[in-house]
């Protein structure tokens, strides 16, 4: 499938006053659109002309040498590109400060909110030319702040990119992104473009970041029933199933967790018959699909919940009282 130009999530006018709307119009129609079209051109007769865009710039090795340069470029720039109209939305929608657990996981890397934005600026300010600022998270699901040039991604790898991890916010910052309204003043461009960040969208990106390593143990319990164990990325177990007949039950287990997990999920607190805290997760017909362990004390039980959010990708918790 060749790539096409996504449409644009607001009017080319809605990010004004801080991006105006003739630097989207061009920069969207003309500039993104090239790469698009350049990419598809670069792309023509190669085996990966039918693979996603973020599948062919995270295997840039795999692209025939003649081909590479293009490919880095082009669909580096419409992978790019796509995310960067995705993570901004019109100042009330966006901007602001982000909340919950994306909020917790930049105070932890960064300091505070404030700390974080400084060196974001800074990475942006500091890439010499043109290139790109990224919020990404690590392979320890930590967060850092990084840059690349042109249209490089993290997601190329260190060796191609200089720097690597999963990007959930992007900031553009070649002069086509600002030049017309900031003429050669990117601090500028970059302190009016947090009012029109889009902090659920990263919000949401950094829960999928966390997710990707999520992985589900499908095992026969004690008395030949079958059970499965969700754990986390570290291998921690953050929910263990109730019994099931069968293995389709489980796996139905399974995919009850998965949607819930990115779309509402319940959490009801309970305590044990000897006092302890648990928790049960409740699937949207309030069918118990898995229950914690016993934890020691609420507080402990507070952190099962938050790794069962981290580790399904969850967004949105409706505590069950
Ligand atoms: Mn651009």
């Amino acid at each position: 499938m060749p790539m096409t130009l996504p449409a644009l999530p607001y009017a080319q006018d809605a990010l004004e006053p801080h991006i105006d709307a003739t630097t989207m119009g061009i920069h969207h129609g003309k500039h993104h659109n090239a790469y698009v079209t350049n990419g598809n051109k670069a792309l023509e007769g190669t085996p990966m002309a039918d693979l996603d865009a973020v599948e062919i710039i995270k295997n840039l090795a795999n692209v025939p040498d003649d081909k590479r340069g293009p490919v880095r470029n082009n669909v580096g720039g419409h992978v790019n590109h796509s995310m960067f109209w995705e993570v901004m939305a019109p100042a009330g929608k966006g901007g602001g400060a982000p909340s919950g657990m994306l909020a917790d996981a930049i105070t932890k890397a960064f300091g505070s909110f404030d700390a974080f934005k400084e060196k974001f600026a800074a990475a942006g300010a500091g890439r010499f030319g043109s290139g790109w600022a990224w919020l990404v998270v690590n392979a320890d699901k930590s967060l850092s702040v990084v840059s690349t040039a042109n249209q490089d991604n993290p997601l190329m790898g260190k060796a191609i990119a200089g720097c690597e991890g999963q990007p959930i916010l992007g900031c553009d910052v070649w002069e086509h992104a600002y030049y017309l309204k900031y003429q050669n003043r990117r601090p500028d461009y970059m302190a009016a473009w947090w009012n029109v960040v889009n902090w659920s969208k990263v919000a949401q990106l950094y829960a999928g970041a966390l997710a990707a390593n999520a992985w589900y143990e499908v095992k026969k319990d004690a008395g030949g029933k079958w059970m499965f164990n969700l754990k986390a990325g570290n291998g921690e177990v953050v929910l263990t199933s109730e019994s099931y007949a069968s293995k389709d039950g489980a796996l139905g287990g399974i995919a009850s967790v998965r949607s819930n997990g990115l779309d509402g999920t319940r959490f009801e607190r309970r305590t044990s018959a000897k006092g302890e805290p648990y928790f049960v997760l409740l699937a949207s017909n309030k069918e118990p699909i898995g229950r914690s362990e016993m934890y020691s004390s609420p507080a402990a039980m507070e952190n099962g919940v938050q790794a069962v959010m981290r580790a399904c990708g969850a967004t949105h918790v409706e505590e069950v009282a």
